[in-house]
């Protein structure tokens, strides 16, 4: 009688980095290594200590951008070659990796894609309806139910707004106790909401509430929140892929959160498009308790200031019209003569961070990475080259107009229609004419003048 052979077992290698590859992204592959095998350099890069190397494959996994493999010797590899050979008529199972399958259980539970609907004194902001266009598509994308969460006091009417907006469903909750935003009361209501529903994602504006009631949500779900997000799409994961700016806005990341629910994000007023208002759609409104009382606040609400009552302010952010100014405008004095288009045209006047830095106009007019988000129907762009960081505040804008002197500045990539030339000549010459026109259809011209 023959011995049974025993297979050899299967070799599971070493972790290797490939050369040049690393992104030095955070010692992501470091945090995961259950045995302290990777170390960092000063570069940022993994240092890979073999003899500690079980080959659990953990940091290959994690890595962002494929700069670990697993390497093996010759022998290991002689010994998968042999494997491979004898497993020709056996169906191979894949090892069970019971740490995904059981995250994959987990995350399984969340469904759905909520947006927080903003609002101050029953009107909401209007990033909040951008939120439920761009919620829609990712809805679609996961098949799953798109729904609105309104709390306030008397705030019912948002309700029917949100479901013309796409809603599918929203989550009311209307209590005096939640009349003006608290952090503690909008976070209890929230997070008591997401723990009797489990949405997989929820978006929120990156407002000034935004922002802090995201942070706060995140922090107690114990979930992942990315902030200022520009793009969002979903992967063949089911993943939500939230990209933004990162490392000063020289490279765009893509972040996910793939271990945790519900997936966070926060977006910036005018990044996403303005989803059709649909008088006519139809949606369920569910009215849930408010799970607490004023009692339990310790903040209470005094007196509300509101901001800009000497009328002064412009909000760049909502102009249908903008010309703005950057270095090539020379000096503080030459804006004068973009405010004169602005006005013809019933707009404002924005600015490159060069302009702004150098004094010439404040800080709210600075369109941009670091500055407003805006999407007007006609943005001019004068004496502005076209940094990325200043092309991610406006490239969304439904005309783009721009005037350089060079012909090869990159705003001409984005723009609808190129005026290459001296701007001191062209913006003169471009108001005089649009004076001009409005002046020969005086009577029939509305007061935004039509090009
Ligand atoms: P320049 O790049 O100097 O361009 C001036 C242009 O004027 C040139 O193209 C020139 O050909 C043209 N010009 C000169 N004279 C004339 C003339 N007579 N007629 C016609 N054309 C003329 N920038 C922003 O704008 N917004 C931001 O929010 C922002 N955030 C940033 C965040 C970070 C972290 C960093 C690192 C940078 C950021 N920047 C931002 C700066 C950005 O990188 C650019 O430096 C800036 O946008 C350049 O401004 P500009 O186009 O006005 O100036």
């Amino acid at each position: 009688m023959t011995e049974a052979v025993k297979p050899p077992k299967k070799p599971r290698g070493t972790a290797s980095l490939l050369e040049g590859k690393c992104i030095a992204c955070g010692a992501r592959c470091q945090s995961v290594c259950p045995v302290d095998a990777v170390q960092m350099n000063d570069a940022g890069e993994p240092i890979i200590d073999a003899s500690r190397c079980i080959g659990c494959v953990k940091c290959v996994k994690v890595c962002p951008v494929q700069a670990l493999e697993m390497s093996f010797t010759p022998e290991e590899r002689r010994i998968l070659e042999q494997l491979a050979a004898t497993v020709t008529s056996v169906t191979e199972v894949p090892e069970e990796d019971a740490e995904e399958a059981e995250l994959r259980k987990r995350l399984a539970v969340y469904r759905g894609v909520w947006v927080f609907i903003e609002q101050t004194e029953g009107e909401a902001a209007k990033v909040s309806w951008e939120l439920l266009g761009k919620g829609k598509e990712l809805a679609a994308s996961r098949n799953c139910e798109l729904a609105a969460v309104v709390m306030g006091d008397g705030v019912e009417d948002l309700c029917r707004q949100a479901i013309g907006y796409g809603a599918e469903k929203v989550y009311l909750m209307d209590a005096p106790v939640l009349r003006h935003y608290r952090t503690e009361a909008y976070q209890r209501g929230v997070c008591t909401l997401v723990e009797k529903y489990r949405p997989e994602v929820i978006l929120m504006g990156a407002t000034g509430l935004g922002r802090d009631l995201a942070g706060v949500v995140a922090t107690k779900l114990a979930t992942g929140l990315t902030a200022d997000c520009t793009g969002l799409s979903i992967d063949d994961k089911g993943n939500l892929m939230q990209t933004r700016p990162a490392f000063g806005g020289n490279i765009m990341a893509t972040i996910v959160c793939d271990k945790f629910r519900p997936q966070m994000s926060t977006v910036r007023p005018h990044v996403m498009a303005m989803p059709p208002f649909d008088p006519t759609a139809s949606g369920e409104t569910v009215r849930e308790p408010v799970p607490l009382t004023e009692e339990e606040i310790k903040v209470k609400v005094l007196k509300i200031l509101m901001d800009g009552g000497s009328g002064a302010d412009v909000d760049i952010a909502g102009a249908d019209f903008i010309v703005s100014g950057g270095r090539g405008m020379m000096g503080k004095e030459n804006f004068s003569m973009l405010q004169e288009l602005a006005e013809v045209l019933g707009g404002v006047v924005g600015a490159s961070r060069s302009a702004v830095d150098a004094g010439w106009m404040p800080p709210d007019r600075q369109v941009g990475q670091t500055g407003k988000t805006v999407r007007p129907k006609v943005y001019i762009a004068c004496g502005i080259s076209g940094a990325i960081q200043h092309l991610v505040g406006m490239q969304d804008s439904d005309v783009v107009i721009a005037i350089n002197r060079d012909a090869d500045a990159p705003i001409f990539q984005v723009a609808s229609y190129g005026i290459v030339g001296d701007l001191f000549k062209i913006i003169p010459a471009l108001t005089r004419k649009l004076k001009a026109l409005k002046a020969s259809r005086s009577g029939s011209a509305p007061a935004d003048c039509r090009v």
